[in-house]
């Protein structure tokens, strides 16, 4: 898609700090991280967010939590994460293509979110 962030970063237009790679899915560490480990696994289909989530595109989302599985395992994750994904405007989503927030590496309670 034009003028994506994120189409940008996948089709390297954009330098960004890569963390995975498949046929499917894209990863990289986000550029201003809460928490020590703050990776976001997106999909290389530009899918606008979790609400334009179908049949016809469902196997990008299946592809991106198989992804998060190995990243946590790259990344040393063995006690846990949280996967976040803000949808729209109230839902507080910035860039418009979807993503998963994979975050981790400390206790996160409840307090980042
Ligand atoms: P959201 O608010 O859920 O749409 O998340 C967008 C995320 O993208 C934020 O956490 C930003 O810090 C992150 N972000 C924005 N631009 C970049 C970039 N060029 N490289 C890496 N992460 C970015
Ligand atoms: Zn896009």
């Amino acid at each position: 898609m034009d003028n994506c962030l994120f189409c940008k970063i996948i089709a390297g237009d954009i330098p960004s700090t890569k963390v995975y790679e498949d046929e499917y899915v894209f990863a990289f560490r986000d550029i201003n991280p809460v928490a020590p480990v703050h990776v976001l696994v997106v999909p290389k289909q530009h899918i606008p967010c979790a609400d334009a989530v179908d049949s016809s595109n469902s196997l990008y989302v299946a592809k991106c939590f198989e992804a998060i599985a190995k990243i946590a395992k790259a990344e040393g994750l063995e006690n846990g994460y949280r996967v976040i994904n803000n949808c729209g405007e109230d839902g507080g989503q910035t860039v418009m293509h979807l993503h998963f927030h994979l975050i981790g590496g400390t206790d996160l309670g409840i307090a980042i979110r």
